[in-house]
């Protein structure tokens, strides 16, 4: 079993109140106070991170260990908060301002842990640094700048405000932050697209589930004597089966259509709990006919996918690529043609900002459209694995090509890489599995005859004398992906030796 998170962002309103704004900006800057106040602390108590601990190992045995992040929690808790049993702590965080000492406690504790994470890694990598004779540049401590995030005790959400308030014009979270000289509730107006109101709507039910469940365990245990430990099938009970919110965070980014170049939006970390797919080699063996999919990826089209059942090919899809790369194509022959006009660049002052963006936002699209299409495709058939072929380093085109359709080639090249990247990440949370396979002669050989074939342009002609045969050159690769997989691609028998598959796929072969 493992843990997936994604992440549902929500974008805060352009318009939304001077107020708030403010609100959530002295909200920040006290939280990274804070946080400067604790890294504070503990660059002068460096000696807590070398304390140990003894414990009781699972065979008996007595052994040392560190202390743990609660252990160094309510050390620094008691050594600057001011309670009845320490009235004096020696590092009084009341020396700093009211706002910080009547933080909400989640959040001081946030930014305790985040400081001792910040300083036990500095204070680390300078004895690193020492032990191994200075080299390089003294390792700095820095200064905090973390994203605020709001834990339970400081967010209605989403039980009060997404779901009730929707009839009004705006959906509003609300947050506690530092406002008007008091820590209070703040609704945040956000805009709530449809698929995160489903999502969110969907991880309230399963939150109720999981606190019945708990609630039903612990009062079960309740009576126990002695007490009794949770048992696997009990820990599994309470975890997230669908996705589960958890402590969102506020994220600024500069973007000039914003009041004062700000832009605000509200990240929810969503959690699920899945089992953990087999290897795909073991699964191929248990199963040789196991359906799956096979995707090749290219330039005029994006990717053409087959998905295979039985060894039968049973639905394909095409996914056009030719206009993205003719619009990209055409967006850096224009870079290109004013870099001219303005003669030489200078060096770190970005030129054509808003092309270069567009760009970047135009290949960002097309590599998360094109993933999200593969994994759906592949999760209608009920395939377990994706296979694509094994990009290689990119290499410049022997094509005689103008200096942007060389550009243009190589961010094509890239853009696979992140198609691939992405379907990983997406298929993997639909328990998917995604390999590579050697890509020589892949849209070569002739899927049927095991001839060498011709390719000119996107066409493929087998070149049996004896076979009629002519295809889509990504198709031809789409259809040899899937005998890499199945092991029953014959590779020309000139170069055999060096295209041959690994070792350790080939003795695969043989389970
Ligand atoms: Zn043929």
């Amino acid at each position: 079993m493992a843990t997936v998170i994604k992440t549902i962002k929500l974008g805060i309103h352009k318009e939304m109140n001077p107020g708030k704004r403010k609100a959530i900006l002295d909200t920040l800057t006290l939280y990274n106070q804070a946080i400067a106040f604790y890294m504070d602390f503990f660059v002068g108590h460096l000696a807590i991170f070398d304390e140990k601990e003894p414990y009781q190992k699972k065979d008996g045995v007595i052994g040392e260990r560190p202390w743990n992040a609660q252990e160094i929690l309510t050390f620094a808790e008691i050594h600057t908060l001011e309670t009845r049993a320490h009235p004096h702590p020696i590092w009084p965080l009341i020396e700093t301002s009211p706002s910080i000492r009547t933080m909400p406690t989640s959040l001081r504790r946030a930014a305790i842990n985040h400081a001792s994470g910040k300083v036990k890694s500095w204070s680390s990598s300078l004895k690193n640094w020492e032990a191994t004779g200075e080299n390089g540049r003294r390792p700095q401590l820095g200064f905090p700048n973390e994203p605020i995030t709001f834990y339970a005790d400081m967010i209605q959400h989403p039980d009060f405000d997404l779901l009730a308030r929707t009839e009004v014009r705006h959906t509003f979270i609300s947050v506690k932050l530092w406002s008007e000289d008091k820590w209070q509730s703040v609704a945040l107006p956000v805009v709530v697209h449809d698929k995160a109101r489903v999502e969110l709507a969907q991880s309230q039910i399963e939150q109720a589930r999981i606190r019945t469940e708990t609630a039903k365990i612990k009062a079960a245990k309740a009576t126990k004597e002695p007490k009794e430990p949770w048992s696997d099938e009990e820990r599994a009970r309470v975890r997230p089966h669908l996705w589960c919110a958890q402590s969102p965070s506020i994220y600024i980014r500069k973007d000039k259509q914003y009041p004062d170049n700000q832009r605000f939006s509200i990240h929810i970390p969503m959690e699920i709990w899945i089992k953990t797919p087999k290897k795909a080699e073991v699964q191929r063996a248990t199963h040789p006919d196991m359906p799956v999919v096979t995707v090749d990826l290219g330039v005029n089209r994006l990717a053409v996918m087959g998905a295979f059942i039985d060894s039968q090919l049973v639905a394909t899809k095409f996914v056009r690529g030719g206009e993205l790369n003719h619009h990209r194509h055409q967006m850096l022959a224009v870079i290109n043609r004013k870099r001219q006009q303005s003669g030489r660049l200078q060096p770190d002052v970005q030129d054509n900002a808003s092309l270069w963006e567009k760009i970047r936002n135009l290949d960002d699209n097309a590599a998360r459209q094109v993933a999200s299409q593969i994994v759906e495709f592949a999760r209608v058939r009920g395939a377990q694995v994706i296979v694509f072929e094994y990009l290689r380093q990119y290499r410049p085109s022997k094509e005689k090509m103008s200096l942007s359709g060389r550009k243009n080639h190589k961010r094509g090249y890239w853009l696979r890489g992140q198609i691939v990247k992405w379907v990983r990440d997406l298929a993997f949370r639909e328990g998917i599995l995604t390999v590579e396979r050697n890509p020589a002669y892949t849209s070569q050989m002739c899927p049927h005859c095991r001839t060498l074939g011709e390719r000119k342009r996107h066409r493929f002609t087998c070149q049996n004398p004896d076979h009629v045969y002519q295809a889509d050159a990504d198709f031809v690769g789409m259809m040899n992906l899937y005998k890499k997989w199945n092991k029953t691609f014959v590779y020309p028998r000139k170069s055999k030796k060096a295209d041959e598959p690994k070792p350790v796929t080939a003795a695969a072969v043989a389970v």
